[in-house]
């Protein structure tokens, strides 16, 4: 599955100034608002570089469960529940293949019907003492938002149009909210832009999720980038850089346009680093 997206890219700066995105677009990018951490994790295969999330869930994965209370304790921790996530199978681009909405039972009868209990989180001991792994498909969730079927979208309504700048603000598509776009990035003459247009697949979805948590520019980080790229690997023959390599790559040819760049750090390694300061920090950590 994938889909298309429309990006408008300011030549002389390299970069994304938006895209010009439907609705489908935007219920994926919304849809990262509903993931707990740890399925940011998973999805990103360990590699997400927010602090050290992605050792705290190693470390719970090496954990022998002799030192838990039980399985489900595991489960818990490592596949942990999203409101959301019935909703996510109107996403037009799915990127977690995990199987997702379902509900446990305890495997004697007698006490699903006499106690309907229900579990959502697998190998959870019933009252009986078994273990509940009669697996059970719910159906959409009460106080659900409205989406969630095939062809319902999750978040937005699925007619609209909206502006997608370069650090992921949704806005809806309107001239006003262009113009007032251009000028705040400082854009002179419309001939500086030029439409590029790209398909999103499950892999540039988990890219935007990435670059999303620790860049400010993750449509130009991934798609101006992987314009470079491609050129490269056709003129040298080399195979395919992974996605950790091309961030690394990218990070490095934006930070090294600012010229001050060693004294900025220089301060955030002396002084108490704000959230800010500290992305800046991570940056130019990744270029060596
Ligand atoms: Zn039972």
């Amino acid at each position: 599955m994938s889909l298309i997206l429309n990006l408008l890219v300011d030549k002389k700066g390299n970069r994304v100034v938006c895209a010009e995105a439907d609705s489908e677009f935007v219920d994926i990018i919304f849809s990262f608002l509903t993931l707990p951490i740890t399925t940011i994790v998973r999805l990103l295969k360990k590699k997400s570089c927010v602090g050290c999330i992605d050792s705290l869930y190693q470390s719970m994965e090496n954990l022998h469960p002799k030192h838990l209370q039980s399985r489900a304790c595991t489960e818990m921790l490592l596949h942990p529940l999203s409101n959301s996530e019935k909703l996510y199978e109107g996403l037009a681009v799915k990127y977690d293949e995990r199987e997702l909405g379902n509900s446990y039972l305890c495997p004697k009868w007698a006490c699903v019907r006499s106690k309907s209990l229900v579990s959502s989180v697998k190998h959870a001991r019933c009252c009986c003492g078994e273990v509940m792994d009669r697996r059970v498909r719910v159906g959409k969730p009460l106080g659900s938002c409205g989406g969630g079927g095939e062809g319902d979208g999750a978040f937005v309504e699925g007619d609209s149009m909206f502006i997608v700048t370069d650090a992921l603000r949704v806005m809806p598509d309107a001239a006003e909210t262009f113009t007032s776009l251009v000028e705040e990035l400082g854009i002179e003459a419309e001939s500086d832009l030029e439409e590029m247009i790209v398909t999103i697949s499950k892999e540039e979805v988990l890219k935007i999720l990435k670059r999303a948590l620790i860049s400010e520019s993750p449509l130009s980080d991934i798609f101006l980038l992987n314009l470079k790229l491609s050129i490269d690997e056709a003129s040298d023959g080399k195979s395919k850089i992974d996605t950790h390599e091309k961030g690394k790559v990218e990070t490095k040819s934006r930070v090294a346009t600012k010229s001050n760049v060693k004294s900025h750090v220089k301060h955030i390694d002396l002084s108490h680093r704000s959230g800010s300061e500290t992305l800046g920090w991570k940056l130019f950590d990744h270029m060596h």
